[in-house]
């Protein structure tokens, strides 16, 4: 056997050969990024809102939406969203478990709280069969997530929440750009909320922004956390005499040094993502035919898409592999030289103690159980999908370009380990107890730094 044939777990050449540092770096910062933030700077206009207003028209724009509402956080979008459906006392929203705590968390500050549903054994997002018989007198809104970038089943989702009158709330941090059946991500719910901090694929340092259609959602947003623009030209009624300060006595404002980047960003977006998918794809369509993976992506011609490939990750199958652990896996392809894979994406909501025994407003029993007219409380083994997730998913390179010499270095890591993996069943110690974290780190880039 070759060095070159050899697994590098055990001594072999690794098959990435080198480092590959600008493939995955992201976002991508030119000269005109920074020009953009250096005039907010010189400008003294930091705080101000011109820049902003501008980066709000131009992302409406690019998503043929009415409105666009710029946040400091994703999380504050999503709040504001959540405010604006009129979430409040005694509430409750239908949301994934799998996904990052902003999907859900606010709730609890407006007095309603979360009731998870399972997910998608294939998509990893909202089942819509898992969501009618969750629907109760308090339920006012579905949050969808986008998660990692492969779209929800909107079309069913929307179909079940207009049958019931409730909002729909598309959490879009993972997808931004993305496509559901040829239409894009956020603009088919009531509203979309979504993270464009700088571990994202839509990358400006840290913000979020709010899209509808609905006026009445629009100034609610704005009415929550955005006192400076909560004035006169506000004509929902019920909003009017309380003009001037936030209901949510928050401040939401976008610093305006990432408002010029995003509106840079927004410019090469749809270009630059083209590429990622190109790349992404190219990736996993010369792993086909291999045992044991599976792409998580839509099938091609469905029109749907990734969009920008945020945390994009793999399935793995242990039975088509002799009953080899993701996790020994993952650690030959590691040796391989393929940083970027790891096993486990989010860890379930639902084992959070926050949800479960939290006292979080001094009500004095659980905030979960406060904020409901019932238990909603959800113990170990109540989501089978969600709950089982973390064995079957890895995360696999995020390729930036589409570059197919270096792309075929780590699809050469993948045959040569998938190839070997009888090897690697000797002294494969198992997966460890939890896998998963609370958040999708950001790309791993390099382990030879
Ligand atoms: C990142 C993220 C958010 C929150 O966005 P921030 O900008 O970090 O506040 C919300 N939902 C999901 C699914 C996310 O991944």
């Amino acid at each position: 056997m070759s060095a070159h044939d050899k697994l590098a777990l055990f001594g072999g050449h690794p098959a990435v050969r080198s480092d590959h540092y600008e493939m995955f770096k992201w976002p991508i910062v030119t000269e005109e990024d920074e020009a953009a933030v250096l005039a907010v700077l010189r400008s003294g206009n930091m705080s101000g809102t011109d820049v902003t207003l501008q980066f709000e028209q131009e992302f409406a724009d690019w998503l043929k939406m009415d409105f666009a509402l710029a946040f400091n956080t994703g999380t504050a979008s999503i709040h504001a969203a959540m405010y604006a459906c009129k979430i409040g006392v005694g509430d409750e929203i239908i949301c994934p478990s799998l996904t990052y705590w902003a999907t859900a968390l606010q709730v609890f500050s407006l007095g309603g709280t979360p009731v998870f549903a399972d997910v998608e054994a294939d998509s990893l997002g909202l089942d819509p069969d898992d969501i009618e018989h969750r629907i109760t007198e308090r339920t006012k809104a579905i949050v969808v997530v986008h998660y990692m970038g492969y779209p929800a089943d909107m079309d069913r989702i929307m179909e079940i929440a207009r049958r019931h009158n409730l909002k729909v709330i598309e959490d879009v941090s993972h997808a931004q750009g993305g496509l559901y059946k040829g239409r894009k991500l956020g603009t088919i719910g009531d509203v979309g909320a979504m993270s464009l901090m700088t571990g994202k694929s839509f990358a400006i340092g840290e913000g979020g922004i709010l899209v509808t259609n609905d006026r009445e959602i629009y100034e609610r947003a704005i009415a929550f956390g955005h006192y400076e623009r909560y004035g006169a030209h506000i004509v929902s009624e019920e909003l009017k005499p309380f003009a001037g300060l936030p209901l949510g006595g928050y401040k939401f404002r976008m610093h305006q040094m990432s408002s010029a980047v995003g509106r840079v960003q927004l410019k090469h977006y749809e270009q630059r993502i083209a590429q990622i998918d190109k790349a992404m794809n190219y990736f996993w369509d010369q792993l086909e035919d291999l045992p044991g993976i599976r792409a998580h992506r839509p099938s091609s011609g469905s029109g749907s898409s990734m969009g920008g490939w945020y945390s994009p990750h793999g399935f793995y199958v242990s039975d088509e592999l002799g009953g080899l652990s993701i996790t020994r896996f993952c650690e030959a392809l590691q040796a391989e030289g393929a940083a970027g894979c790891y096993p486990g994406c989010n860890l379930p909501l639902h084992q959070h103690p926050i949800f479960h025994d939290a006292d979080l407003y001094g009500h004095g029993k659980p905030t979960r159980i406060a904020n409901s007219a019932r238990d909603v409380r959800f113990e170990a083994g109540s989501l089978d999908v969600t709950e089982h997730v973390n064995v079957r998913v890895f995360a696999i390179p995020w390729f930036k370009h589409d570059k197919a010499s270096i792309i075929d270095e780590y699809v050469q890591a993948f045959r040569k380990v998938i190839g070997h993996y009888q090897e690697l069943l000797e002294m494969d110690p198992g997966n460890p107890q939890q896998m998963g974290k609370w958040n999708l780190s950001s790309a791993v880039i390099s382990n030879r730094h």
